[in-house]
């Protein structure tokens, strides 16, 4: 991980969801409010602007602005939840060039504020896989969307999805989406 691929990595992660604001938002709509495409959009758009005004020079302070920006600039859950997992890498970068340990820092404060698990069919039912693969060596693209496919069997027990109960169950999580993007761009930009 160095400061050149971490920038590749977010200006690849703000490509993808703005090409796909409308089936994040479309996913949102059969069981939320209908905005996590609009909300991710708003939330990298800001992240681009706020790297090129400041110009962060260091791992540590690009995740910092990034966690900063979208945890000001997201309504909703997924802005606090992604700026909880961009502070939480701040928490080893400085010290550890491992991306799984980075990674899992990351996936602590996304709990923490949050409080799921695995299962409840949010964005944490890709980070705990992901890690996972991770560490295994065998983390792919094809891997990251089987997960996101995943969460369509599961029945959400945390956020609005959460309100519908059983009715939740037949439909992907828009936030495990968002998550899988993140995830594949991290792989294409070459962060490891
Ligand atoms: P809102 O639900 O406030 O409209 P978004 O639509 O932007 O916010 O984000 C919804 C996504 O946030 C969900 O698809 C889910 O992945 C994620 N999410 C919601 N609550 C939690 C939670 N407690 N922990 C982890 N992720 C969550
Ligand atoms: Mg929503
Ligand atoms: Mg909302």
């Amino acid at each position: 991980m160095n400061k050149d691929n971490v920038l590749k990595w977010l200006e690849l992660f703000a490509e993808k969801i703005i090409e796909n604001k409308d089936y994040l938002s479309d996913l949102d709509t059969a069981i939320g409010d209908g905005d996590h495409g609009t909300n991710m959009a708003r939330g990298v758009t800001e992240v681009m602007k706020a790297l090129e005004d400041k110009k962060p020079e260091t791992v540590t302070d690009i995740f910092k602005l990034t966690a900063m920006t979208l945890i000001s600039k997201v309504g909703g859950a997924s802005g606090p939840l992604y700026g909880s997992a961009f502070m939480g890498m701040t928490k080893t970068s400085m010290t550890t060039d491992d991306l799984v340990e980075i990674l899992s820092s990351g996936l602590a404060d996304i709990q923490k504020r949050g409080k799921a698990v695995s299962g409840e069919k949010t964005m944490i039912d890709i980070w705990v896989p992901v890690i996972e693969a991770l560490k295994n060596g065998e983390l792919t693209a094809e891997k990251i969307k089987t997960f996101a496919e995943a969460t369509k069997d599961l029945k959400a027990t945390k956020g609005r999805a959460s309100y519908l109960g059983e009715r939740s169950i037949g439909h992907i999580d828009p936030g495990a989406v968002s998550s899988a993007y993140l995830f594949e761009t991290m792989l294409e930009a070459g962060v490891k």
